[in-house]
């Protein structure tokens, strides 16, 4: 049987492993982190862009179209939470009218569906805490907001069910090509052969292509730092509101996101660390006022966090690298915004691109369906009644901001590919998430974590990093 390797678990290498698993092969994925989504898939807007900004004629453009018309079939196959909420484009004066105006046509082109120019009035009949200074927007009806590591974890999930391999904690250090295939060289000294590799590694796609193949290319980091605002700002926009893009991006956001906060960002700076995720002060304070010039209702006091997510941008191909580097080498690199949008359809094009050149049968037991664990906080009363009739620990609230029980984040423990860190559980249920930002339930999950996985609780960390929350036990 073929063997493919796929680097990398974010969006990409997920959602590829999911659509190279319909057809009869040997798939590995190898993730240095130890979950999947650790990445860029965990920390950026969350948007499932309509596709009027990505130039006319670029792969961007191409897969984000393609990407956002596929979200309502794959969101339900998988069943990750994603809605189409639309989203405005802000112009402040009559001289941006141009810009929006280009932005509209390029649209066109790129064969986006029920685009829109209002005036600042109507815009505000939408979405009445725009700005009054807004004169003019461009209205997309189809643009989208998703969970995008429940999208991941959703995406790999299913390819596990469907026969992939996924070893995580393994870092790929070294490829060397053979004869007739590469062995891979891993960091904790494991080897593995692969007649085919998916390069997926994100941020860290260049180190990979570099190491075996004659074009090169290089990755920056772009930081984008954001603030996301408490539940109680629920409604203040129903859309996503961007302003003017610029040329290091889409600008500043104010969205909501699928579970209900509103998020506000991000900067855009090139850093030299690639794995950096600092926020700073300056962020914080850009992202706030960028924000309010959109929205100027923003309220400081109901930020609860702050996050930041790195773009993998590569500087002298402008777009997507996809496709054959060398027989066996296939490349998904470069993918920076809209790469969320766009792993669908990219996914599925990579995929048959492989299958094809490996004259790959169909996999007869594929199965295109994955089910969540259950969330009480989206259930009614009778829907949670039953659940706490056949195991009462659904019943046990932990997270009392999230409304998340015990029951869940067992399930979110031993589901296939299951938490394995704080922040393991808090992607997968949400503890943690709320206004005290787990202040009163990390002790209780971590507590939970240590029997489940049977560590003891001073190994417990809150993500894939050194991350240990406690250094040891004291009055024994
Ligand atoms: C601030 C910001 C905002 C964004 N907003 C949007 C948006 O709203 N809409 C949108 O469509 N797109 C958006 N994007 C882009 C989108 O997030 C990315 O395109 C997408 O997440 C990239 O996924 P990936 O799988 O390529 O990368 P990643 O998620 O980074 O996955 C790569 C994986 O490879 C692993 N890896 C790396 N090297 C190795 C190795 N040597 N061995 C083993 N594993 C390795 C990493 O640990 C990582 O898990 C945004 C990005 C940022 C940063």
């Amino acid at each position: 049987m073929v063997k493919i390797v796929i680097i990398g678990a974010g969006v990409i290498g997920s959602s590829v492993a999911r659509e190279l698993s319909r057809f009869k092969a040997d798939i590995t994925v190898l993730e240095k982190c130890f979950d999947v989504s650790e990445g860029t898939s965990k920390a950026n807007s969350g948007i499932v862009h309509a596709g009027h900004d990505a130039t006319n004629g670029t792969l961007k453009a191409k897969f984000n179209c393609l990407g956002n018309a596929m979200f309502d079939r794959v969101s339900k196959e998988l069943d990750f939470p994603f809605k189409r909420n639309g989203a405005f484009v802000l112009c402040f004066d009559e001289h941006c009218k141009e810009e929006i105006n280009r932005l509209y046509q390029n649209g066109l082109k790129n064969g986006v569906k029920d685009l829109q120019i209002l005036d600042g009035d109507n815009a505000r009949k939408i979405e009445p805490n725009l700005s009054p200074n807004v004169v003019y927007a461009l209205y997309a009806p189809t643009s989208g907001i998703v969970s995008p590591y429940e999208m991941t974890l959703a995406y790999a999930q299913n390819a596990y069910k469907n026969g992939v391999k996924f070893c995580m904690g393994v870092e790929a250090i070294n490829i060397v090509k053979n004869q007739n295939n590469f062995e891979i060289i891993c960091q904790n000294g494991e080897r593995f052969l692969a007649d085919i590799i998916v390069n997926c590694a994100g941020l860290f796609a260049d180190e990979i292509n570099n190491s075996v193949n004659i074009k090169k290319f290089k990755i920056t980091a772009r930081r984008g730092e954001y603030v996301l605002m408490d539940k109680v700002c629920k409604g203040l926009v129903n859309s996503t509101i961007f302003q003017l893009p610029t040329k290091m991006g889409k600008g500043v956001l104010v969205t909501p996101t699928t579970h209900g906060n509103i998020l506000v960002g991000p900067t855009a700076y090139d850093i030299e660390d690639k794995s950096d995720v600092d926020t700073t002060p300056q962020g914080l304070s850009e992202v706030y006022t960028k924000g309010k010039i959109s929205v100027p209702v923003l309220n400081k006091r109901y930020i609860i966090t702050q996050f930041s997510g790195n773009r993998a941008h590569e500087s002298s191909e402008r777009d997507f690298i996809i496709g054959w580097a060398q027989k066996g080498f296939y490349n998904i690199a470069g993918i920076d915004s809209p790469g969320l949008s766009a792993a669908p359809a990219i996914a599925v094009y990579a995929a048959e691109q492989i299958s094809q050149e490996y004259s790959l049968g169909l996999n007869a037991s594929f199965d295109p369906i994955r089910k969540d664990i259950p969330h009480l906080n989206e259930m009614n009363e009778e829907e949670r009644a039953a659940l706490i009739a056949k195991n009462p620990l659904y019943a046990k609230i932990v997270c009392r901001c999230e409304n998340v029980s015990e029951g869940e984040i067992i399930d979110s423990i031993r589901t296939p590919l299951g938490a394995k860190d704080l922040d393991g559980v808090k992607r997968r249920t949400r503890a943690g998430m709320g206004r005290c930002q787990s202040g009163f339930c990390s002790p209780r999950v971590m507590e939970i974590l240590s029997k489940e996985l049977n560590i003891p609780l001073t190994e417990i960390t809150k993500d894939s990093r050194k991350s240990n929350v406690t250094i040891g036990e004291v009055n024994k």
